[in-house]
């Protein structure tokens, strides 16, 4: 796989200076190959060529882009089993969960592309007789995380080639070879000369340099909200568009009569699903006093059931991405236990039948407080909290008390109730019941959560601007 070069302007090229970074396997410790890192040359050629295609790609028919995504899916199909190789070994997930859910997420984004372009209306006339347009909005920085790493970078991908724009993509350095394979798979389906241009390098060698740049109308960001604090600083003197997918510290009410065993399941299915690292992942849940002790115990008794291992053996949970993240969520473990929640499952230490690799147990703290660090702070691995309520409104309360606002998940028999719930809570999706995700609404969150909404035709917004035609409509 070329790991040595970047896809600039329709061909594989040297980067303009030496440098590298390791990549590491996170199961084993192993190093696996060396990654080119860009520096400022190399974002300079990269944008440079996007730039110069948007004057002919921003022209292009209508069919001739739905063509084009169509090719693309095909070959993201074709290649799903290879695609899910790279992403477990390089983030470690387990070998069942990146071939039934991450690599199919790149061909499930680009499906919906497809559906959404052949309906969408990128032109209207007001009630007054103007016409409005919406336009490409030029050329994009696409920037993305390690965790869900085709599935973020197809929602960039699909609907920046779909609204006509030219990009830059930087993938995560933890988790490249994805966007590598992607990278080929563009240019075997035909995508012109500099619609589509890869880099690879981190925050601290280019970053900068990529969302500063000039010649960048717009960056979609997907990752940690320091790094979108930083990111939307340095595009701000230039007046770009910056849409931030950033992290999250999602809650979870359980109220009224549920089935404790159903729900418990459900719950220990979405916070520790890709071992606990997805930004719109459950991590607290609120229960009330008088069913803490029968929830608690559902979940106690579903945690314990889940494997950890490497991930080739399909394991519900596989090591955590990193060095750096390891290192974040044994802290944050043992900051629970300092500050007295009572850990009801899991903890620090290695799981015993492993010796080496980041891995880290299904981790349930109980009796956990609004003020505690692990109830505030983003853990982003397998690590649960519960809480306990008296009235609804101090759920609603607790739950919207947190700097951010990605998703939220309520588990009521009643629907009204349920609904009436899901209105109070101050987040960008909410899940009733176990309600799982769909990939024609909008992604995204309130708050320190981002300001963006990936996903279907309101993905496909992100990249248009509006221009209004006076005396353009026809009579
Ligand atoms: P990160 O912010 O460290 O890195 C994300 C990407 O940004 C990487 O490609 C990295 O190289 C790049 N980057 C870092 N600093 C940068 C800078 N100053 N300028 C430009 N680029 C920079 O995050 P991560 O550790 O890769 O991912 C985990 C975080 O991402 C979590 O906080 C998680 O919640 C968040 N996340 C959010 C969503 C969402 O849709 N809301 C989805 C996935 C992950």
């Amino acid at each position: 796989m070329n790991t040595q070069q970047f896809y600039i302007n329709g061909a594989w090229v040297d980067p303009v200076s030496a440098g590298t970074i390791e990549v590491v396997n996170p199961a084993t410790q192993n190093v696996i190959y060396q990654l080119a890192n860009a520096t400022s040359s190399d974002v300079d050629l990269a944008v440079s060529a996007a730039k110069n295609a948007f004057t002919h790609y921003s022209l292009i028919a209508l069919n001739e882009r739905v063509e084009l995504l169509e090719d693309i899916n095909a070959l993201l199909i074709k290649r799903s089993d290879e695609i899910a190789d790279a992403i477990s070994l390089e983030m470690g997930a387990p070998i069942n969960l990146a071939r039934n859910a991450q690599a199919p997420s790149g061909s499930q984004h680009f499906a919906e592309m497809i559906a959404v372009l052949k309906t969408f209306r990128f032109s209207n006339t007001t009630n007054n007789g103007t016409f409005v347009r919406k336009e490409p909005i030029g050329t994009c920085a696409l920037i993305t995380p390690w965790n869900w790493p085709l599935n973020q970078i197809a929602t960039k991908v699909a609907p920046a080639l779909a609204a006509g724009c030219t990009m830059v993509l930087k993938p995560s350095e933890i988790a490249p070879l994805d966007a590598i394979i992607l990278a080929e798979i563009l240019h075997e389906a035909g995508v012109p000369k500099g619609v589509f241009n890869l880099i690879h390098g981190t925050g601290a060698s280019i970053g900068n340099s990529l969302t500063s740049h000039k010649d960048i109308d717009m960056v979609s960001f997907t990752g940690s909200t320091r790094a979108g604090i930083a990111i939307s600083q340095s595009a701000a003197p230039s007046i770009k568009r910056v849409a931030l997918e950033l992290g999250g510290k999602s809650a979870g009410i359980v109220y009224g009569k549920v089935d404790a065993s159903k729900v418990a399941q459900q719950i220990v299915d979405s916070s520790m699903l890709n071992s606990g690292q997805s930004c719109n992942a459950l991590t607290r849940v609120l229960v009330a006093s008088d069913q803490y002790d029968e929830v608690c115990k559902e979940i106690i008794q579903c945690m314990q059931g889940l494997s950890v291992d490497m991930p080739q053996h399909s394991p519900n949970l596989g090591p955590v991405s990193n060095a750096a993240q390891y290192k974040k969520v044994l802290g944050f473990i043992q900051s629970g236990i300092d500050s007295g929640a009572t850990l009801l499952t899991g903890g620090a230490d290695m799981p015993s039948h492993l010796e080496k690799g980041f891995f880290i147990k299904p981790t349930l703290f109980g009796d956990v407080t609004p003020d505690m660090t692990i109830a505030r702070e983003e853990i982003f691995g397998p690590v649960l909290c519960i809480m306990k309520y008296q009235e609804l409104s101090e759920a609603i309360e607790i739950a919207n008390a947190s700097e951010y606002g990605l998703s939220g998940f309520v588990w009521c028999d009643d629907h009204d109730s349920a609904v009436s719930i899901a209105d109070q809570l101050r987040t960008g999706m909410v899940h009733l019941n176990g309600a799982g995700l769909d990939a024609s609404a909008p992604f995204g969150g309130f708050k320190m959560s981002g300001n963006g909404r990936e996903w279907g035709a309101f993905g496909l917004e992100e990249y248009l601007e509006c221009k209004s035609i006076y005396g353009g409509a026809k009579n």
